[in-house]
């Protein structure tokens, strides 16, 4: 047999192994890309204090946090942020672990208003796999200043859960989790990526799970199996028990993979298929609840087009990287002259007054000369730099700029087993 249900069901654990769940508690998952305001949100909820800030990869382990309410406790876990459950990093395949195996007993889905596409593309992908989702619409307020609008209602008749618009920085929105979490019934997984070929294709694999009533749908495992991602593998082994060599699933598995060569498709194209469907999906759901206003969609379709195209998105990728690398190193050297020279000039004006007090000059010369003017030196060197890179990476990113340089670079990244988003850090 391929999956032993004993090993199914080890109960929700933070990272020292401790079991999380009581009795009357459950357990919530905040997901979403890096970077939509989940900790935000998370501090709101349990008042605790998870660093928040405005780069992707930020979260890279969870956090726990409580709320009481009534005779009920809330544990949520801000886990790491993530674009895909095809993990391509460590973080990654945490995120991913914890959603497919961490018994949540719902998941929050976290997304951008201000770039739904994108997040949505995450959102069905735990839309596939988890029942009990509620998705937050986070950053209304930067989208109703971009001129983006969405239509949640209509948003939530289409994903068949319930769908809650907020503004977590502001505080706007936040109330209306615990009461949609407690009236949450049950919505069950659904497909949004096969096609009908294909899941004839992979249908003796889908029986075979079916066969085991695993805690994931049959369908996702048998096409997950077929692509065989490594990682993912191994987590199915360690988490349910998974006999990959197993004969029967060998098998199943077998008469698949030549029903998908049939048609033409081996493992990576399957792997794209999958992207690609849920991409379509994501998009065409888009086009039906997203409207922007013409001035934010000339503005943004104008930035759009320069940042992704094959040849100016790399010209102009490089010459912005070097710009904000030769306005931080050189450009700071002006502001770090004057700031030096004025800094100085009050340490001589002070040294001045100490002596014309009747200090003694060895002391006056310790506290000016190495006290004052060493803090001195130290603040003119370092300020001008920082208030310029962290503004201007600020800037960057609010144009969108930074996740395409991160997308740009993962190829070269991943080539030294990293992944694109360390480039930032870089
Ligand atoms: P996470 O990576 O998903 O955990 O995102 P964070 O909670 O760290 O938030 C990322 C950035 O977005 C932070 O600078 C937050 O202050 C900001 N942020 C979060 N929610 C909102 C919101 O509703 N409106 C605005 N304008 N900013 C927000």
């Amino acid at each position: 047999m391929g999956l032993t249900s004993s090993s199914v069901g080890a109960g929700a654990k933070n990272a020292d192994g401790n079991l999380l769940k009581g009795e009357n508690t459950r357990l919530i998952a905040l997901a979403g890309n890096p970077n939509v305001g989940k900790s935000t949100l998370f501090n709101a909820l349990t008042g605790m204090r998870q660093h928040t800030g405005n780069w992707p990869g930020k979260t890279v382990g969870s956090a726990y946090g409580t709320l009481r309410r009534g005779g009920q406790s809330w544990i949520f876990a801000d886990i790491p942020g993530t674009y895909s459950l095809m993990a391509r990093s460590a973080e990654e395949a945490v995120a991913r672990d914890l959603l497919l195996f961490g018994e949540a007993d719902a998941v929050v889905v976290v997304c951008d208003a201000t770039c739904l596409r994108r997040n949505l593309n995450l959102a069905l992908q735990i839309l596939e796999i988890c029942g009990n989702v509620i998705v937050c619409v986070n950053l209304l307020d930067e989208a109703e200043r971009k001129g983006v609008s969405v239509d949640l209602e209509a948003l939530s008749r289409i994903l068949g859960v319930p769908v809650l618009g907020m503004s977590a920085g502001r505080g706007n929105g936040i109330d209306a989790l615990l009461p949609a979490l407690e009236q949450l019934r049950g919505t069950r997984p659904r497909s949004f990526c096969c096609g009908c070929e294909i899941e004839r294709a992979i249908q003796p694999l889908t029986d075979y799970f079916d066969a085991y009533r695993p805690p994931l749908p049959p369908q996702w495992l048998a096409a997950r199996v077929c692509e065989a991602d490594p990682s993912l593998m191994e987590s199915l082994h360690r988490h349910m028990g998974m006999d990959l060599d197993d004969e029967e699933l060998c098998r199943a598995r077998d008469a698949a993979m030549s029903s998908l060569g049939e048609l033409g498709i081996d493992r990576q194209k399957l792997s794209d298929l999958s992207a690609q469907g849920i991409s379509d999906s994501a998009g065409r759901i888009c086009g039906q609840v997203v409207s922007k206003t013409p001035r934010g969609t000339a503005r943004e379709g104008r930035i759009d087009r320069l940042l992704t195209h094959r040849v100016w998105g790399w010209a102009a990728m490089l010459m912005l990287l070097a710009g904000a690398l030769w306005l931080t190193i050189s450009g700071a050297n002006y502001p770090s002259q004057l700031l030096s020279r004025g800094l100085f000039w009050i340490g001589d004006v002070l040294g001045a007054a100490l002596t014309a007090i009747g200090l003694p000059a060895r002391l006056v010369s310790l506290l000016c000369e190495g006290v004052y003017k060493t803090a001195a030196w130290v603040v003119a060197v370092m300020l001008p730099p920082m208030a310029i890179f962290f503004p201007l990476f600020t800037l960057m990113e609010d144009v969108g700029f930074l996740p395409r340089v991160a997308f740009n670079l993962d190829g070269f990244f991943k080539r030294c087993n990293a992944c694109g988003k360390q480039s930032l850090t870089m």
